[in-house]
């Protein structure tokens, strides 16, 4: 027997088979609930259950204890247990469409070891929007998808993003090295929905790993220069000094904004840095007692959000302020979560630095 899922602020419902998950039955039905890794991951596809409940064959890496005490779960993962009432972000009924473009590469630069900035255009001559903090899917030959998030505030028309290499991954290892300017690509966008929050008007806490920086440097981007623009507190937890390719330009932002605050983490610095040392999360958990009037916003490593959660909400975070991207990886994300709990990949890659 099917289940009767309902939207009420949408006035929408759809049904879902018996084992089916939420989000499964949401796209056979043509409901879009917003999503990215599909694994469970990186938290994107967060719901409100209002009524009902739902089931996990795993609890999801990217939704915490007090998530779900407070009525949330993830959509890629939950099994309606029942008919259901459920509440979606209503951001996603604004964003736009996503649509496949053919693209060109207009620049391949390195930002610092192991980090490529890579630029493209759209080719087709189609107007294209998108909210800064989104992303988008590059196609491989085989129309696989890669996710990486555009660096940029969508004013500027260009769509830069940048890539950090993963050792034997397929297209920051094996395709992104061999691209230069002129080369063709497909591409996805828009994508997501870390953007930012004008109705959830309350001090920025922005926390990001690696390249994490990039949506959030977009998010920031935008909202520099404008008046009304809330304090900001920017971290970025990075391994060594050589690695903060935006430090310059993140500092000169301090002019942009009437109250920003900028604070490099790095996990391996060198004798002679004068900074902050250690994992991200650490060094906000210590420099704030009390979260609980903060917007804060997430994204790069799962296992970085995946503390960063646990940590704030003991500061009095609250879970309906708190918005997250995890750059799960596509080749493996449920390994890279569960590795997480079990001590293997992604553990070690959060506790060798903050590497995103
Ligand atoms: C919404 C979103 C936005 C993102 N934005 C960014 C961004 O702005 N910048 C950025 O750098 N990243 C971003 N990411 C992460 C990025 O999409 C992944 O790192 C991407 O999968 C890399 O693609 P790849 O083809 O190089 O690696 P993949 O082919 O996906 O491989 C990833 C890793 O897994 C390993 N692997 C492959 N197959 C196996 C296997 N069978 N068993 C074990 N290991 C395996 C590979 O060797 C490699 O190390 C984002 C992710 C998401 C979900």
């Amino acid at each position: 027997m099917a289940y009767r899922i309902a939207i009420p602020a949408a006035g929408e419902s759809f049904s879902a088979e018996p084992g089916e998950t939420l989000l499964a039955a949401a796209e056979r039905a043509g409901v879009r609930l917003p999503h990215d890794c599909q694994a469970g991951g990186c938290g994107t596809c967060r719901i409100r259950l209002l009524d009902g409940a739902v089931t996990y064959d795993e609890f999801p890496f990217g939704l915490t204890p007090e998530e779900e005490a407070e009525g949330y779960a993830l959509a890629c993962q939950g099994v309606p247990a029942g008919d259901l009432v459920i509440a979606v972000p209503s951001v996603a009924d604004d964003l736009p469409e996503p649509r496949r473009h053919a693209a060109t590469v207009t620049a391949v630069e390195s930002a610092c070891d192991g980090v490529t900035r890579l630029t493209l255009a759209l080719l087709d001559g189609v107007p294209f929007g998108y909210w800064a903090g989104q992303y988008l899917n590059i196609r491989l030959e085989d129309g696989e998808p890669r996710s990486f998030s555009m660096a940029s505030a969508p004013a500027r028309g260009v769509l830069d993003v940048h890539v950090r290499r993963l050792p034997g991954g397929r297209f920051t290892d094996g395709l992104l090295p061999r691209l230069k300017p002129g080369d063709r690509l497909e591409v996805d966008l828009p994508l997501g929905s870390f953007v930012y929050r004008e109705a959830d008007y309350r001090p920025l806490l922005m926390v990001a790993t690696g390249t994490g920086i990039a949506p959030v440097r977009a998010i920031l981007d935008a909202l520099k220069d404008d008046p009304d623009a809330p304090p900001v507190d920017l971290y970025w937890g990075m391994r060594t000094e050589a690695d903060l390719y935006l430090d310059a330009e993140l500092r000169s932002w301090e002019a942009a904004f009437a109250e920003f605050r900028y604070v490099p983490v790095l996990s391996r610095g060198g004798p002679l840095w004068r900074g902050r040392r250690g994992y991200v999360q650490d060094a906000v958990a210590a420099d704030f007692d009390d979260l609980s009037e903060h917007a804060i916003y997430l994204c790069g490593s799962p296992a970085m959000i995946a503390e960063a959660k646990r940590a704030f909400l003991d500061r009095g975070a609250s879970v309906q302020h708190i918005y997250a991207e995890g750059f799960t990886t596509a080749a493996r994300p449920a390994i890279a979560a569960d590795s997480v709990l079990h001590g293997g990949w992604a553990a070690s890659a959060l506790r060798s630095g903050n590497g995103a």
